[in-house]
């Protein structure tokens, strides 16, 4: 466990942003995380997992430390499930991988999503029609300042739509240690979202299974998606706003091509990408900072754009979003 000083966090955010972290240190276990919490007590702390997340828009002057605990481990079975709990460090994608090969249904959905394990509840990640809440069972957690290890359900991560205690109340206070998993035995398959009925169609899948539906989300997610390898990027920038019903037959009145999806509880989705698409931003670039020519949710770094010039391009479409539509987004990607 080395603590470095001035440590560039190039390599740590998918969006390649350079800027430097006063302290930053890797952890392993619970002790390690420990032990580092006594240094630099003073200092604000960032736990940080696969940096796909997040927009570093200044130099941190706080202590980064980097969750690397490993392990995947089966609790226990019933005659229904298996719970498995996996360290906050494992990477997401290649444990959704290791369910398909073990035959643990209901992550499938969620296959190809950038990061690791410790971030995924707390943003309560989602696509094609599933989210973690739908698999999820329990984390431990530690807190920063108690120093104490709490376990939290279901109920108390209050999740929401990319959304959880974590961003709320419970802001930076803890560092998730591990996550533990309920998976099916036998698979309930959501098909109908997206296009992934029409993908399976096209791989020619005659009978369903845990590994085509992962296959069909990787195609459709590697056509439509910047992989941030080849275009620095954190993702959807941007939440799909709810509105109230009556908000959404105004809005359809004016703009009859309106995306939007009813929810249960009355209110309507929209869609940010098709609004944001409408403003005239999709394949807008100037410099090095743009929003992707396939899909305008995406704000991207070309090269050496700085985190503050994708800030200032994010503030300019939700103030052109505002003006058309009447209707403020929200960042998905955590500022720093
Ligand atoms: C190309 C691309 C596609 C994406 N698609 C999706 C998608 O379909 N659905 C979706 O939901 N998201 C998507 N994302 C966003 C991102 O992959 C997820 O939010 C992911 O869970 C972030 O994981 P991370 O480890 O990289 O988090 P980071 O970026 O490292 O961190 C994100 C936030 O969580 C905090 N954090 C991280 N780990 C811990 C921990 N162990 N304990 C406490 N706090 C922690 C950080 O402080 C930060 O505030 C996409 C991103 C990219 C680049």
């Amino acid at each position: 466990m080395q603590i470095h000083e001035a440590f560039s966090l190039l390599p740590y955010n998918t969006f390649r942003i350079n800027v430097e972290a006063r302290y930053f240190s890797t952890f392993t276990n619970k002790d390690e995380l420990d032990e580092l919490t006594t240094h630099h007590s003073e200092l604000t702390k960032l736990i940080l997992g696969g940096g796909s997340n997040i927009l570093f828009t200044k130099d941190y002057d706080g202590f980064v430390l980097k969750n690397e605990i490993k392990g995947i481990e089966v609790q226990h079975e019933d005659a229904g499930h298996v719970y498995v709990k996996a360290g906050a460090g494992e990477n997401w994608h290649r444990f959704v991988l290791y369910c398909i090969q073990h035959n643990w249904a209901g992550v499938e959905n969620l296959s190809l999503i950038p990061g690791n394990i410790g971030a995924a509840p707390i943003q309560n990640i989602g696509a094609y029609g599933v989210e973690l809440d739908n698999i999820f069972l329990s984390l431990e957690a530690y807190h920063l300042q108690e120093k104490k290890i709490h376990t939290f359900t279901a109920a108390d991560c209050e999740f929401g739509y990319r959304d959880s205690v974590f961003k709320n109340r419970y802001k930076d206070q803890f560092a998730i240690l591990s996550v533990t998993f309920r998976f099916r035995k036998k698979p309930i398959f959501h098909v109908s979202y997206g296009a992934i009925t029409e993908e399976l169609e096209k791989m020619g899948v005659k009978e369903l299974s845990i590994k085509a539906v992962s296959q069909a989300v990787i195609e459709i997610r590697s056509s439509k998606l910047p992989d941030p390898e080849k275009i620095a990027n954190s993702g959807s920038f941007f939440k799909n706003p709810e509105v109230p019903a009556n908000k959404y037959e105004e809005l359809k009145l004016r703009f009859p091509g309106i995306i939007a999806y009813p929810l249960p509880n009355g209110t309507v989705k929209l869609a940010a990408g098709w609004m944001i698409e409408q403003c005239g931003w999709k394949g807008y670039r100037k410099g090095d900072v743009g929003c992707h020519a396939k899909q305008a949710l995406v704000l991207v770094n070309y090269g050496n754009a700085t985190g503050k010039e994708i800030y200032d391009l994010s503030e300019e479409i939700l103030q052109s979003v505002n003006e058309k539509f009447g209707v403020e987004l929200e960042r998905e990607v955590n500022i720093i």
